[in-house]
């Protein structure tokens, strides 16, 4: 089935047309600067990018936009948008109350209303994206695909947070996680590739400018590092992760400032950025370390060692690990974090083979071959995913 899957954020769209049976990808691009000005990438594998400043005072012209090139007799891919048998859309918080993919009708769309005090930044922007598509194409069928829906069979020890309890009851405050499409798809392909075991324990590392961890056992999240939020976890590019609450106490009595301005400091400035004070890029890191900035060196020292006690205390939660998976821009690039994250950990069963690990952004086994525990780099592919729920939920 030929499936539009959309990512919509407050000023902007990215967009790919996909075959959800077996992936390929006909066209995808960005809506950028949405309520601004407005600017369209469009790319097609195989032909030149086409760059369009296109007026987007909101999601609605944005959408349009999409369409009319994939329309366009020159550089579109199909000649009606009636080729589109339906639409995915990214929602970052389904709260507790979705458990999976669903068709978006009225009672969908109100719950994704309710969960905005959950998501307050992005869902909104979400229901715009789907707003926008429900008007522009009113007869194709919607789905909504959630990043928190694949946590949600944690049990009640891993997601509780030991506050007054009538927060949970009365407030939804409770642990919730993200990234979930993306430990779908590649623990489901980790799985696949351990020769689908009855029983399997599986550590997944998404290791990007976000970052989270997951531990999940036969093909059901059983904990994972993000919480209510996505701030929660290991120090991340730019978000500080776990922190001691009292901190924000202190700096706000110290420097006056309100709650958001500290939320800002915590979600823009902190992480490996607000330790090295050099960027919350980890190539400019790597290479600022290489060049002896101690403080660069210290941010990496930082992250992979947070990186390596979630892995400890999740192979406890799960009594043992079978395999562990790294995915997104860190984990599918950067052979020497992947290396430092592993190195020491033989005890544990884990034991990396160095040149196996010598790979780049493709799926590859990359742990020895006596090593207990497998290690695999799996490319995540959080559209394609998208795309499978919006093709089996519409047919
Ligand atoms: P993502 O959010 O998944 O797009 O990941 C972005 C992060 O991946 C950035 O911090 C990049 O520095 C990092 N990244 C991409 N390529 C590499 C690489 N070759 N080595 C180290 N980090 C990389």
């Amino acid at each position: 089935m030929k499936i539009l899957v959309i990512n919509a954020g407050s000023s902007s769209l990215k967009y790919q047309f996909m075959e959800s049976d077996g992936g390929e990808v006909f066209a995808k691009g960005l809506c950028e600067r949405i309520g601004i000005d407005g600017r369209l990438t469009h790319k097609v594998p195989g032909r030149e990018d086409v760059v369009r400043e296109i007026p987007m005072p909101t999601h609605n012209e944005a959408i349009q936009s999409v369409l009319d090139i994939m329309v366009d007799p020159e550089k579109g891919v199909i000649a009606s948008t009636d080729e589109i048998a339906a639409v995915g859309h990214r929602v970052l918080h389904g709260g507790a109350a979705f458990t999976e993919s669903c068709i978006i009708d009225d009672a969908c769309i109100a719950a994704i209303e309710k969960c905005i005090p959950l998501g307050p930044l992005h869902n909104p922007a979400n229901l715009m994206g789907i707003r926008a598509c429900q008007k522009i194409m009113p007869n194709t069928p919607q789905v909504a695909v959630f990043d928190t829906a694949f946590h949600m069979t944690m049990p009640p020890k891993a997601y509780i947070y030991a506050i007054p309890y009538e927060y949970y009851e009365k407030d939804d405050v409770r642990r919730y996680g993200f990234h979930g499409t993306t430990h779908r798809y590649v623990s489901a392909r980790a799985i696949d590739m351990l020769g689908n075991p009855e029983h399997s324990r599986v550590i997944s590392c998404h290791l990007g400018n976000g970052s989270s961890l997951a531990a999940i056992v036969d093909g059901k999240v059983v904990d994972t590092s993000m919480g209510l939020g996505p701030l929660a976890g290991f120090p991340m590019g730019t978000r500080c992760g776990d922190i001691d609450a009292t901190i924000l106490e202190y700096l706000m009595g110290r420097y006056g400032y309100d709650i958001k301005e500290m939320l800002n400091i915590l979600n823009k400035k902190s992480g490996v950025l607000g330790i090295s004070g050099v960027s919350s890029d980890f190539r400019d890191l790597d290479n600022a370390a290489a060049e002896g900035n101690e403080r660069a060196q210290l941010a990496l020292d930082k992250f992979i060692y947070e990186v390596r006690k979630y892995i400890g205390a999740y192979a406890t939660a799960m009594g043992g690990v079978d395999a562990i998976l790294f995915t997104a821009g860190i984990g599918e690039n950067s052979i020497d974090l992947r290396e430092k994250i592993c190195t020491g950990l033989e005890y544990m069963g884990i034991k990396m083979d160095h040149d196996k690990n010598n790979v780049r952004g493709k799926e590859a086994l990359v742990s020895a071959d006596d090593s207990k525990v497998k290690i695999y780099v799996i490319p995540t592919n959080e559209e394609l995913m998208i795309a499978m729920d919006t093709a089996a939920l519409c047919k």
